[in-house]
């Protein structure tokens, strides 16, 4: 039986793991924290099936200027890491055109359309099943005149027939008073869906994995290299481990690791944060995007969970206080009466190319290493498929999307 090592216990790689073990190998997942201590644990939720304006779009440029400036603003910057990822920033930014949103918009519908279902499929049989719901994910607009700003990125979806529904404020507050009196306009996406717990999930997932007699190491991975045509060589802290293939799925980690392979990766952390509110004294009946502060409100088991938000600070920066201020002051400007036992504060890192499509695929012309990283703020969406993907990969399965648009070595000259 052929040994697989998947490297980091993320949404990607415990997915990755469950559909190699399904289809036979012996897998061996390794993770210098365990499962879902990264950005799974921690986003919001939300299967986002028709997210596909990335970050950086033609708004980005015009709302620069606040961006940079405003204290209200969603984006912060850490301004003394701004030369190390200066280069990153430039590129990132040349991306905010049209062509660029189009192109991005056609890669990315692939892995994330048809969400719900690749999470019914990861998830059937394994307990984890529970934490899955379809629901609208709704976008709130203040204002007539933001939802028409907004106009061509909904053309945008509507051409990549994903459907959705433009509702009145007034009328959708019957419906969840959670959100009376805060917008003028609210679009419901359908086809979406929700993860009542992103961590558990991915948790229940891992134990039913080793249920299944998968291994799990919780070790830190130094370096990986190849020993012959055949194996490859995994060192951990304390050992070192042989396997047929590797796959590295090590999210906002992954410079680091395949820094030897000379691939040229301009990756960032783009770090988000959440705030929770445990056992709330009121609900909302559904997870609603605020448009103009970029963040998400979800109703999860026994709390609410508001997260989003992008700084750039880099991997080793810890938490900070200025975007968690933000979302708690923006929170209780919105829901004065909201109360609730405890509030929970977290940062994590969402893994981000330029170009914000993840690498996907071969590493090396042996076939012996595979990456599978960079979903940005979109993982725990495309994460159920792309596991699916690699697996297919390796068993040597058709792939029923154009896989080159994922290549690992596109940014080499
Ligand atoms: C605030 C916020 C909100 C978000 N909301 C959503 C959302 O609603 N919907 C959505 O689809 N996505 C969302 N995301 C994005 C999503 O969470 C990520 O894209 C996704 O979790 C990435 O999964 P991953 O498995 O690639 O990485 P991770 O979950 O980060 O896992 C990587 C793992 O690799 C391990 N690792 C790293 N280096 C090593 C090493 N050297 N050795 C061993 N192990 C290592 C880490 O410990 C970690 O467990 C959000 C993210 C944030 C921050």
């Amino acid at each position: 039986m052929k040994t697989i090592i998947v490297i980091g216990a993320g949404i990607v790689g415990v997915s990755t793991a469950i559909w190699l073990q399904r289809s036979g190998f012996k897998v061996i997942i390794i993770d210098q924290k365990g499962p879902a201590t990264g950005a799974s644990h921690g986003n919001a939720g939300i299967l986002a099936a028709s997210s596909i304006i990335p970050v950086p779009n033609p708004s980005l440029i015009k709302k620069l200027p606040f961006y940079l400036l405003s204290k209200d603003s969603p984006v912060f910057f850490k301004m003394s890491y701004l030369p190390q990822m200066f280069p990153f920033l430039m590129s990132y930014l040349s991306k905010s055109n049209l062509r660029e949103v189009n192109k991005y918009a056609e890669r990315m519908t692939p892995l994330i359309f048809d969400t719900v279902c690749q999470h019914e499929s990861l998830a059937k049989g394994t307990g984890a099943e529970k934490f899955i719901s379809y629901q609208d994910y709704c976008f709130g607009y203040e204002t007539e005149e933001n939802f028409q700003n907004d106009k061509k990125v909904w053309k945008l979806r509507q051409k990549h027939g994903l459907p959705f529904e433009v509702v009145n404020g007034n009328e959708f507050s019957n419906f969840d008073p959670f959100y009376k009196d805060l917008f003028d306009v609210i679009v419901k996406c359908k086809n979406h869906g929700k993860i009542n717990d992103p961590g558990l999930y991915v948790k229940t997932l891992c134990d039913h994995f080793l249920s299944q007699g998968g291994e799990l190491i919780i070790s830190k991975v130094n370096d990986i290299s190849s020993k012959n045509l055949n194996d490859v060589i995994v060192k951990i802290e304390s050992d070192s481990l042989i396997a047929n293939k590797i796959v590295v799925a090590t999210g906002a980690w992954s410079k680091k690791i395949l820094k030897k392979f000379k691939i040229k990766m301009p990756l960032e952390s783009e770090r988000g944060y959440h705030v929770e509110y445990v056992e709330p004294n009121f609900y909302p009946k559904v997870p609603m995007m605020l448009t103009s502060k970029k963040f998400v409100i979800t109703p999860m088991d026994g709390r609410i969970r508001v997260a989003g938000l992008v700084e750039f600070a880099g991997l080793k920066t810890l938490i900070r206080k200025p975007p968690l201020n933000l979302l708690k002051n923006k929170i209780k400007d919105l829901f004065p009466n909201l109360k609730c036992k405890e509030k929970i504060e977290w940062l994590g890192h969402r893994p981000a190319l330029v170009d914000s499509l993840p690498m996907l695929g071969y590493l090396d012309k042996n076939k012996q290493i595979l990456v599978a990283f960079g979903h940005q703020h979109l993982g725990l969406t495309a994460g159920a498929k792309t596991g699916r993907i690699v697996s297919d990969l390796i068993i040597g399965n058709d792939i029923k999307l154009k896989i080159s648009n994922y290549r690992p070595n596109r940014f080499m000259n």
